[in-house]
């Protein structure tokens, strides 16, 4: 009698996981898969399990398909759905943006076909655990659960998403914005201090409005700098650019901004300018030298950021009314300490063109500065694996260092047996983290391990 062949586990069920595992069913039947998913919620994960109305997708409803071969699979999906959401849809003069809590619906439904479909066959298998360690194990894992139940697994693929800062409790001091609710229990009038002033600042703003809170909020970040927002835009042409424009950050930048002059002069936005730089963002990363990453990643990153990565029209609308009103207060400058008080924090820090520190009283300081480098996660699985030398950090700390297949790559090289995606890319793709980089992913790492397994 033949063994069942081990199943493939795959670790962590927001949309990359999700959509990995989906992939997978199509590629390496009768083998089964483990859906391993620690928050409780599949297919959701942290950006899609919001349940505030106003935080929306910064990504247009017509890229925010789950499958790169059917683009209008998500747009499709929005015109079936039962009645009842509408308010959740945006229709603007820059396309059609709706809630993130609507799209986890979508990603949700998905799974929920699939679980459906699978039902006789039992080979979509969801496991409401964090995976805390993975041991290799007569040529396949043994993947440890917290709960401690152990699965021998043929392989694993790491979808643990944005590592994000561990939060102890509800104090003065929320480190993880994700993980609680930080707009409850709060005295009106007393300022709040937000550090960051990206797109986790809006969602937090957003949030603080949506409960209620009176304000101030006080957005505090090196430079200042606000998210721009989406407007229409006209294809334009992918600029040609040169080997050497390819390998030097001041070459590029230079190259970028005529190609925006011209474009200007020829009555089209500079974001058609910036999405032209889609396809072949991945290359112009991977060309440059790691001193010229490095330095991108120093100085021209939060600018980078703010134009790539824009507000949903409504939001940017709300967050330009909160500021006009001033209920929202954005500062340049950096934060040279935060201490415990009576009642909050006390946030010190220097404005940007200033030469006193200023103190701010708050009650409440929440971090809205993004996720942390991987041996600072909440993770104990990634680090037992950084320990073990199975995965190391890329060299910019952002994730883990991945080979350009997503197979992990460890101190003795490839990891047999291991991949990654998503967010933990970060370092060796650099924009590799929304829906529309994510779907490609999932199909080829699916495709990666069906070629190993084979
Ligand atoms: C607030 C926010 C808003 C965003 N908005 C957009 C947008 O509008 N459009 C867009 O294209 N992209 C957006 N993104 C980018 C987003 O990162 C991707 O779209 C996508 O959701 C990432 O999915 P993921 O599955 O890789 O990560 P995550 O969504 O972070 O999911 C990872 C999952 O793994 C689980 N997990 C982690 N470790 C373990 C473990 N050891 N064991 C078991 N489970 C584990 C976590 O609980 C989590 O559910 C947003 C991101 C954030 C944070």
């Amino acid at each position: 009698m033949r063994a069942t062949p081990l199943p493939i586990a795959v670790i962590g069920a927001g949309f990359s996981g999700t959509m990995v595992a989906l992939h997978l069913l199509a590629r390496i039947g009768p083998r089964a898969i483990l859906l391993c998913e620690r928050g409780g919620r599949f297919a959701h994960g942290a950006a899609y399990g919001t349940g505030e109305p106003g935080h929306l997708l910064n990504v247009r409803a017509a890229n925010m398909s789950a499958y790169p071969d059917r683009p209008d699979h998500f747009v499709d999906w929005l015109a079936m759905r039962e009645p009842g959401d509408e308010a959740q849809v945006h229709e603007t003069p820059a396309g059609t943006f709706v809630s993130r809590g609507l799209y986890g619906r979508y990603v949700a439904s998905l799974l929920q076909t699939a679980l459906a479909e699978e039902a006789g066959s039992h080979r979509l298998i969801l496991v409401g655990d964090e995976v805390v360690d993975l041991l290799p194990d007569d040529g396949g894992y043994r993947l440890v659960l917290a709960g401690g139940r152990q699965h021998r697994v043929a392989g694993a693929v790491l979808a643990m998403g944005n590592r994000l800062p561990v939060q102890v409790e509800l104090g003065p001091y929320i480190a993880n914005p994700w993980s609680c609710a930080f707009a409850t229990g709060l005295r009106q009038g007393e300022p709040v201090v937000v550090v960051g002033s990206g797109l986790t600042m809006v969602d937090v703003a957003l949030q603080l409005h949506a409960a209620r809170f009176s304000g101030p909020v006080v957005a505090i970040s090196r430079r200042g700098l606000l998210p721009l927002i989406h407007g229409a835009t006209t294809p334009w042409p992918r600029p040609a650019l040169s080997g050497e424009a390819r390998g030097s950050l001041p070459w590029l930048l230079r190259r970028l901004r005529s190609e925006v002059e011209a474009a200007g002069a020829a009555g089209v936005s500079w974001r058609s300018v910036v999405d032209s730089l889609r396809p072949i963002t991945l290359a112009l990363w991977q060309g440059l030298p790691a001193a010229e990453q490095r330095r991108f990643l120093r100085h021209a990153r939060p600018w980078w950021d703010i134009h790539r990565h824009r507000m949903a029209p409504p939001v940017g609308q709300q967050i330009a009314a909160m500021i006009a009103g001033g209920y929202l207060q954005v500062r340049a400058g950096r934060i040279q300490s935060v201490e415990t008080a009576p009642d909050g924090a006390s946030v010190s820090y220097r404005p940007r063109n200033g030469r006193e520190v200023e103190a701010i009283r708050a009650q409440r300081v929440i971090n809205a500065t993004g996720t942390v480098a991987p041996e600072q996660a909440s993770s104990p699985l990634l680090e037992r694996l950084i320990i073990a030398g199975l995965a190391r950090p890329d060299r910019h700390g952002l994730g883990l260092q991945l080979t350009d297949g997503f197979a992990v790559v460890g101190e003795g090289g490839v990891t047999p047996g291991l991949w990654a995606l998503g967010p933990l890319g970060r370092g060796v793709f650099w924009e590799c983290t929304a829906v529309p980089d994510i779907r490609n992913q999932a199909a080829q790492v699916a495709e990666g391990i069906a070629t190993f397994l084979s």
